[in-house]
């Protein structure tokens, strides 16, 4: 038969069904009258194992349930029947599935048709008990006549299998199966339904992303087992820092996002960001290696910094990447002006290959004194550069910039060799210290590179002294110990500088061969402040070092108060301005020709904060007024600015320091056209050694006053933006002056 035929057998049989039906019924059809005959298929049905059947009362308590599925939850019908649909049922609060999101006890109470609903078995609660029942749930509101509700009649089946593969299949796509971390996926989404919401109520969400410096390395090194276990030791960290903040991801590789609702103050994300950076910058333990990597962290704000998550994670991006180019382990914030620095950077490093190769770079030398005669035993040498345009650039600026390409190791080599130079025409009874970069001491040939610049001055190596820090330790540490061991056998010595920031482990001075540790200025700066430990960590320093035979050097004394705290604390070495700024070898000689090197202390009685020498254009906003300014110094509490004549004592100020930044103040000293002034609210760190706000303008408050919604834009704001009123009325109440450069 062809295919025509087929199917016009196949018609022909539906006719003749058809004709059957005309004809009359088998003599054992059931007709809809039979109820017994009925009630036996339906018991079939039940029995059957398809499903089971069940009816409720309008008040929506079970009346009656198929004997089977009592039977599959261990229960007896009495346990269920007479209890409320919700008190035995309830939905996943954490179902990933969105058809069940809304709740089981809304959809009863509407008396909506419910069609394939995931309900657990929740008689007794017992959410720990081993097993957990899955239903699905289909049921239809059952009317009467007069359009009442009389209740639902439904169908149920249990689908614990399926639906715990779903949730399985669900974690995967969701999580990271690695570190248990929500994945890139679950980031953008969670991300992307916070700020939808956030935006209408006006709220804000900080976005972290996170990158760990040097992982790549230890992978390569360690293997990638050994890589995996520190990403899980990694999560288990960053969950004990942020612990219920906000939500953790790893969106590949090294790569972590944090994020933080309802949060916009800079100075507790700061103190978050270095927590994280100092805590995953601790050593970890891989099966008896020992493994150490850094982190570097970019901040951004929503709405401050972006609307949306493409905008905001674009931000934190960038200030990641702004960040990990300052030198490793730091945090920044996303603000406007971060792509102009980043070529700002670009060029200065340009600048600086072109002063290393025109020899346009020097090496200063700092005395260290011993305390109890005032004598120089040694120098510590630090780079200087004259920049033709800029003047005299920080080294704290440049070895960061130097730090990410090559150009620290020829930079490192140069002060290496210049300073074994210059440091072997000296007398003997002073020794040399040289800055050493992380990233040149793991640099393979180093230990070569010593050897080299001892053999070609002819100095001795036991006055060269290398000064390391802890970031040295990153990476696996068998390389690190032959480099260690290479350095030791060529005689020179080591000191462990900047002890006491960043990553701080007694672990390094049992595993390197240190002779000497530098505590950091950082505990000099607040050793003076009896409600912090400074004082007391110095003493332990010193305490341990002796213990451990090292010498120990306190670093950056520049007051008296200073020096008696530092010297009843044990200080024998001491490096500060206190005794000498850095001095041009010239000078060295001639004071060293002599024969000694003494030095009388010599500086201010009392240590002034950390007030920084500025010089920065900012707006001045007295009432609706705005004047033209430029702050000349600020610290944490105060700044001294330029512009304005006859400011009274006690007048309220509004400083606006750029890219929505506005320090509210109060004038403390005028005279003529200078003020200082007192913030309300203390600045706090940026991540970069300045200050910033801890808030901003925010981008809703301007809308209210007439902007469109959108992320903070560079500049200042007009004046009715901020102060939130119409235009002014009143007159100027100050003169304003110009200030030179302006
Ligand atoms: P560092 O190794 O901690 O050097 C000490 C810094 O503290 C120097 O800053 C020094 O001038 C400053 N200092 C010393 N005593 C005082 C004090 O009493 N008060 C204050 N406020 N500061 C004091 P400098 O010369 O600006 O160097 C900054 C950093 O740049 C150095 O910190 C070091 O990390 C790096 N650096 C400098 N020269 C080299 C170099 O040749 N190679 C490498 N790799 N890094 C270098
Ligand atoms: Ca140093
Ligand atoms: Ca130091």
């Amino acid at each position: 038969m062809g295919a025509k035929g087929f199917f016009r057998g196949l018609t022909d049989r539906t006719q003749s069904a058809s004709q059957h039906a005309g004809a009359g019924l088998p003599s054992n059809a059931i007709l809809p009258g039979n109820t017994t005959a009925r009630l036996g298929i339906l018991e079939d049905f039940e029995k059957a194992g398809f499903g089971w059947l069940w009816a409720s009362d309008p008040e929506g308590r079970l009346i009656y349930i198929s004997e089977s599925a009592t039977q599959s939850t261990g229960r007896e019908p009495v346990e269920m029947l007479g209890k409320h649909l919700t008190e035995l049922f309830e939905t996943d609060p954490d179902n990933p599935d969105e058809r069940s999101d809304r709740p089981f006890k809304f959809q009863l109470s509407a008396r909506s048709r419910i069609v394939d609903l995931a309900v657990r078995f929740a008689l007794g609660k017992s959410k720990h008990e081993a097993k957990q029942t899955w239903w699905s749930f289909s049921a239809q509101p059952i009317l009467d006549g007069a359009g009442s509700f009389k209740g639902y009649r439904g169908i149920a089946k249990d689908i614990t299998t399926e639906y715990e593969r779903k949730l399985v299949d669900s974690r995967m796509a969701e999580f990271d199966s690695l570190t248990g971390l929500a994945n890139r996926h679950r980031m953008a989404n969670r991300l992307d339904s916070l700020l939808a919401t956030y935006v209408a109520a006006k709220r804000s969400c900080a976005v972290m992303m996170l990158d760990l410096d040097r992982f790549k390395h230890v992978n390569d090194t360690l293997g990638h087992q050994a890589g995996d276990e520190l990403l899980k030791q990694v999560a288990d960290r960053l969950h004990h820092v942020v612990l219920d903040r906000g939500e953790i991801g790893r969106l590949g590789g090294d790569e972590f996002q944090i994020i933080l609702p309802d949060t916009d103050d800079r100075g507790s994300l700061g103190e978050l960001a270095d927590k994280i950076i100092q805590v995953l910058s601790q050593p970890y333990p891989l099966n008896g290696e020992r493994a150490t990597i850094g982190a570097s962290v970019g901040i951004a704000i929503a709405p401050y910094d972006g609307l949306d998550r493409e905008d905001v994670v674009h931000s934190a991006d960038l200030a990641l990447y702004v960040a990990k180019n300052g030198g490793r382990g730091q945090f920044r914030f996303y603000t406007t002006n971060l792509k102009d620095r980043a070529e700002e950077r670009r060029i200065l490093m340009e600048d600086l290959r072109e002063a290393l190769a025109g020899d346009a770079l020097e090496l200063h030398y700092q005395p260290i004194v011993r305390v109890e005669d005032n004598m120089v035993i040694g120098f510590e040498a630090l780079m200087r550069w004259e920049h033709p345009e800029r003047g005299s650039v920080s080294p704290a600026l440049f070895i960061p910039i130097a730090e990410e390409s090559n150009l620290i190791i020829e930079l490192g080599e140069w002060a290496l060799q210049r300073a074994c130079r210059e440091a072997a025409q000296l007398p003997r009874s002073v020794t040399i210290a040289v800055n050493v970069s992380a990233l040149q001491f793991t640099h393979p040939g180093f230990p070569e590179m010593v050897a080299n610049a001892i053999t070609q001055s002819g100095l001795e190596p036991e006055r060269l002294e290398l000064e390391l820090t802890e970031s040295v330790f990153m990476g696996d540490s068998e390389s690190i110990d032959q480099t260690f061991k290479a350095l030791k056998q060529l005689g020179v010595r080591l000191a462990l500088d900047d002890f006491g920031t960043g990553y701080s482990s007694l672990s390094y001075l049992r595993s390197a061969p240190f002779d000497k540790i530098k505590v950091d200025k950082s505990f000099v700066d607040t050793c003076t402040q009896k409600d912090l430990n400074s004082a007391k960590i110095i003493a332990a320093i010193i305490g341990l070092s002796n213990a451990l035979g090292m010498h120990v050097v306190v670093e950056g004394v520049e007051a008296f108060d200073q020096l008696g705290v530092v010297k009843d604390m044990g200080a024998r070495y001491i490096q500060g301005w206190i005794y000498s700024k850095a001095l041009a070898i010239e000078t060295v000689r001639e004071r060293l020709s002599s024969g000694e090197f003494c030095i009388e202390p010599d500086g201010p009685e009392q240590y002034r904060s950390d007030r920084r020498t500025v010089f920065r254009r900012i707006g001045i906003i007295h009432e609706d007024h705005r004047y033209a300014g430029v702050l000349r110094d600020i610290s944490r509490t105060g700044a001294r600015v330029e512009g304005l004549l006859g400011v009274p004592e006690g007048t309220e100020l509004v400083l606006d320091l750029g890219s929505g930044q506005l320090a509210v103040c109060s004038v403390i000293r005028s005279r003529d056209a200078m003020i200082g002034v007192e913030f309300e609210t203390p600045l706090v760190n940026d991540g970069e050694g300045g200050l910033c706000t801890r808030h901003r303008v925010s981008p809703y408050a301007l809308a209210a006053a007439g902007m469109p919604l959108e992320a903070l834009p560079a500049g200042n704001y007009p004046m009715q933006m901020i102060k939130g009123s119409g235009d002014s009325q009143s007159k100027p109440q100050f003169v304003e002056v110009k200030t030179p450069g302006g």
